[in-house]
């Protein structure tokens, strides 16, 4: 029996079969495309779904990288100055562009949703803010790291108190239910809290060209993956305030859809063997064409909790 899209509710959907490559462990995955809103579900959720991130290298395992004082110095300057001024020169490589978009006070309340080993939040710690919290059931265990950052080995739900800010980079595709996972930070945010959510959207080219190769399918990890109508439909149906959206996508669709297509697995040392560091550039290039065009492989949204 068809199952309603998790996104629209549409009854209109088309089936297709997907396998695990990253690692290259292989297996039949069987996933829904709504023909509607254009979102993706997977249609049973295995059993052994944890089996598929206990693999060495998976982000969530890796230890903490800790800055030294000099480091922290630096990084407390540089977000001062990237906050007052909001200048491209001061943006953290990988976290700049969002982050001076929420435009966060250092004593805001802050919550990483499938936070992994927390390696963001304590750049955001080294970088001046003071309460800090991360939530992953995969965790091995609640750790306070420093009386500004902690890591919870639980879902945000479970959490008390409400949040300035709650941010999730990469884990909503993760959940299996779009409309409890972002119910749940409407729940947990202050009114007029900000909420970030970094997800693959299935309004990629990537996808539209490659289909079941498309790198940021991932399955049998990724559960869910929205269109950006899909998703707007849930965050509305909840009663978040849709602000901004932005792509940022990057050459990894296009290098890591490649290996995939020639049937290798995820292993970064192939990326070398197969694209010069010319082609690689190329393909930055490409990537941020394809945000400007709206056809990049994933997107922040940036939404609100009305007052
Ligand atoms: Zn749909």
């Amino acid at each position: 029996m068809k199952k309603a899209c998790k996104f629209c509710g549409s009854l209109n959907n088309a089936s297709f079969e997907a396998t695990e490559r990253m690692f290259g462990l292989g297996g039949s995955f069987a996933y829904s495309e709504c023909l509607d809103c254009g979102s993706l579900q997977m249609d049973e959720i295995p059993q052994n779904l944890g089996e598929y991130y206990q693999r060495t290298g998976y982000y969530s395992f890796l230890p903490l990288n800790h800055s030294g004082f000099a480091r922290k110095v630096y990084k407390r300057i540089r977000m001062k100055l990237l906050l007052a001024t909001q200048s491209k020169i001061f943006e953290p490589r990988d976290y700049g562009y969002w982050l001076k978009k929420l435009a966060p006070g250092f004593h805001f309340r802050i919550a990483d949703v499938g936070c992994g080993n927390g390696q963001l939040l304590y750049e955001l710690y080294a970088a001046g803010f003071t309460d800090l919290h991360g939530f992953d059931p995969f965790m091995e265990k609640d750790q306070a790291v420093n009386t500004s950052l902690h890591l919870w080995k639980k879902r945000i739900e479970a959490s008390d108190g409400l949040f300035d800010l709650i941010m999730l980079h990469h884990a909503f595709e993760h959940m299996e239910n779009p409309v409890e996972a972002l119910q749940a930070c409407y729940d947990k945010l202050k009114p007029g809290g900000k909420l970030l959510v970094r997800t693959p959207v299935t309004d990629a080219a990537v996808w539209k060209e490659k289909r079941a190769y498309w790198v940021q399918l991932d399955a049998p990890r990724h559960l869910i993956i929205p269109s950006v109508t899909g998703f707007q439909l849930v965050s509305q149906s909840i009663g978040l305030t849709f602000e901004e959206l932005l792509f940022d996508s990057s050459a990894f669709q296009f290098w890591g859809t490649s290996l995939y297509e020639k049937g290798f697995s995820l292993d970064l040392k192939l990326v070398e063997q197969h694209f010069s560091p010319e082609e690689l550039a190329e393909l930055e290039k490409k990537a941020l064409l394809y945000n400007q065009e709206g056809k990049g492989d994933q997107v922040c949204f940036f939404l609100r909790k009305p007052l």
